[in-house]
């Protein structure tokens, strides 16, 4: 089996019978298994995965898009008759009792769902540190973390362990991995990809993201999972392009960037001259590529944890061990008020907790106006403001993150310090808009990859994949 290089070529290969699922899965699943220590797999559904490659194998025509193709699911994505469990003990023994539409999406096309993949626990974290499974390792270097909270995710596409992967992005869950990994990492506009069966964290942030190694992949994978659902209200009507045949060509581009963000005080210096070049490079190529002043970097990581804790602790009170999920042995001794109190501290882990805790304040009588009210202000403003940007320009070009992946355990016991590292991925999730990570250099002290994000006005999604793919020479990426 040659190397996987993008899924255009892989299916070429099966059609002129190079290769077949079924021993593709096979390489797959010992690369997994060779892989191991990374522990980006919670579950491979080894048998299942080869037999459904057979079924794929014996048709005499593809099913699909995604026929054959190798997916990784994020361990916040439900797929029928699987476990489930955000990583979190609190979800322990838990199995889907459906599957979530893009799951559905996928296995319509074709695809071979592969294995779970690690996560921190309800999404909620920078580093996949937070996790019942336990920590996962970035493959470029081991002695750091992948990102998070898809960290998982991130590994399995980074490491060749699936071909593509699903996780899900509130404040930045897809692209920081992506970026720390040397990945393709795409957060869609909120509200093209249904979020039926993905567990919810903040549920007017959450969007499922793609993990892929080329723009193409990227495109068709959304084109599959992506566009409006009877069973989420949220999601757009609007009509979802071929996105993977219409990639153009050859577009110039208006590219704005703030000048306070290349120049913050948390950005790694390398990164920031890294850009600067890449802006160079943009408009010698023939796009615009313009300075923005934006004075309000540094009220959105505050007003990101405000809403997205509020909404998260009336997302996790549902989880209280009456109906599913983990029961302490000792909660039938208690009175209700004990019972709740026993499984919900025993269940859920530390960052969780803190974050419910938080949610819960900035809710509370006396608290709401000063904090739920006045960060909701500052996200209509956000968001206004990124419209007027918009209707100038096609993209807003930012770092992914201020520096390379961290080191197992650096920022662990500093819960403030990862949460102002979010500082430029938050922002299209405040305000909605579609935004992509692109792998594109190496850090030169730290030899280790980050890349660049830009961000599109909401359902650009093509002119953010086209431009993309003209900056990635597809296919030449590993
Ligand atoms: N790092 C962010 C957080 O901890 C992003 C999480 C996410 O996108 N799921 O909230």
């Amino acid at each position: 089996m040659q190397d996987f290089i993008s899924i255009a070529r892989y299916q070429t290969q099966l059609l002129n019978g190079e290769t077949t699922c079924k021993a593709t899965v096979a390489h797959y699943l010992e690369k997994i298994e060779a892989h191991q220590h990374l522990n980006a797999f919670i579950e491979v559904y080894a048998a299942e995965a080869l037999q459904r490659a057979e079924e794929l194998d014996a048709m005499t025509a593809p099913q699909g898009k995604l026929h054959g193709v190798i997916v990784a699911l994020k361990d916040v994505i439900c797929h029928k008759d699987h476990a489930v469990t955000a990583a979190s003990k609190i979800l322990e023994g838990f199995t889907a009792v459906f599957s979530a539409t893009a799951v559905e999406r996928l296995l319509e096309a074709g695809a071979i769902i592969i294995g779970r993949v690690n996560c921190d626990e309800f999404a909620m974290g920078s580093t996949n540190e937070h996790s019942v499974y336990g920590k996962v390792l970035n493959a470029a270097d081991e002695t750091r973390i992948p990102g998070g909270s898809s960290g998982g995710s991130a590994v399995a596409v980074q490491a060749g362990l699936s071909m593509v992967s699903l996780g899900s992005d509130t404040g930045g869950s897809v692209r920081q991995p992506a970026d720390f990994c040397g990945i393709i990492g795409l957060k869609p506009t909120y509200g093209r990809v249904s979020r039926y069966g993905l567990i919810a964290y903040a549920s007017s942030f959450d969007q499922i993201g793609i993990f892929a190694r080329t723009i193409p992949d990227t495109a068709l994978v959304l084109e599959v999972i992506a566009g409006a659902d009877d069973f989420d209200s949220t999601v757009s009507q609007q009509p979802v392009p071929a996105y993977s045949a219409a990639l153009k060509k050859d577009a110039t581009y208006r590219i704005a960037y703030f000048p306070e963000a290349l120049e913050h005080e948390s950005l790694d210096p390398e990164i920031s001259a890294a850009l600067k070049d890449q802006l160079g490079k943009w408009e010698a190529a023939g796009h615009t590529v313009t300075p923005v002043h934006f004075d309000l970097l540094d009220y959105i990581v505050p007003t990101y944890y405000v809403l997205t804790t509020a909404e998260a602790s009336s997302n996790l009170s549902r989880f209280d061990g009456v109906k599913y999920g983990y029961r302490s042995p000792e909660a039938a001794r208690e009175e209700l008020d004990g019972f709740y109190k026993k499984n919900r501290s025993e269940g859920f882990g530390k960052e969780v907790k803190r974050r419910i805790l938080l949610g819960n304040f900035v809710l509370s009588s006396g608290y709401y106006d000063a904090y739920f009210t006045q960060a909701q202000k500052v996200r209509r403003i956000l968001t206004n403001n990124l419209q007027l940007i918009f209707k100038e320009f096609d993209f807003i070009c930012l770092p992914t993150a201020p520096s390379v992946a961290f080191k197992i355990g650096e920022k662990a016991q500093d819960p403030i310090a990862m949460y102002i590292a979010d500082i430029y991925t938050v922002m299209a999730n405040l305000t909605g808009i579609p935004a992509i990570s692109l792998p594109l250099f190496t850090h030169p002290t730290h030899q280790m990859p980050f890349g660049v994000q830009l961000m599109a006005a909401p359902f650009n999604e093509l002119s953010l994949l086209s431009f993309s793919n003209n900056n990635l020479a597809t296919e030449s990426l590993f």
